[in-house]
């Protein structure tokens, strides 16, 4: 299993390092070509306009439209999910939209920068998953097909539809496995409803 992580800015080793535990080959995608092969693709938390724009600049953003079209998966974490929505509230950002959603960024605000806090994660099995959120933003709604997996208090702080994959916290920051785990079992295609 190849897996790649967007090496544009952001949390880029600690993603890397996750997915090599979890059991992947790990590539880190710099341009389009880094692309070819890869059956999964982790875009990290970082700031989102910052590694939007790049993205558009290094002729990323097609170039990941094309191979999720061709059937690789993606995981977008917290900056990494902001790039996957539809709706962004009041930004007109660059972006994939590749998942019907709508989300607000640093949703938390100036006085809870960051948190962690343990959140049940369906589909994961044991204890619950500790959920480091970081300027975080809040999936405030989805559409049709795109699937709850857990909740923050209420907010929806994980989402998937198909091979495409949303947190609004940073799974790499804990030594837990288990999401990266899921992802890559997601991408091995074991599981592709949707
Ligand atoms: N606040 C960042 C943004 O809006 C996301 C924060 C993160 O990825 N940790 O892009």
């Amino acid at each position: 299993m190849r897996a790649g992580v967007l090496d544009i800015q952001g949390d880029v080793a600690e993603h890397a390092r996750a997915l090599g535990e979890a059991g992947a080959e790990v590539v880190r995608v710099k341009r389009p070509r880094d692309l070819e092969g890869l059956q999964g693709l982790v875009i990290p938390g970082g700031e989102s306009t910052t590694i939007g724009l790049l993205m558009e600049e290094y002729g990323l953003m097609e170039a990941v439209r094309r191979r999720v079209a061709e059937g690789m998966a993606v995981f977008g974490t917290c900056a990494g999910a902001i790039l996957l929505a539809t709706d962004i509230v009041g930004s007109d950002q660059p972006r994939l939209g590749l998942l019907d959603m709508r989300v607000r960024r640093n949703a938390y605000g100036r006085q809870r920068e960051s948190f962690e806090e343990e959140i049940a994660v369906a589909g994961i099995e044991g204890p619950p998953v500790r959920g480091v959120f970081i300027r975080a933003p809040v999936i405030e709604s989805v559409g049709p097909g795109v699937e709850v997996l857990a909740r923050h208090r209420g907010a929806i702080a994980l989402v998937r539809k198909g091979r495409i994959l949303a947190g609004t916290f940073h799974p790499e920051l804990t030594g837990d496995r288990r999401l990266h785990a899921h992802f890559l079992a997601l991408a091995a295609g074991g599981d592709a409803a949707g």
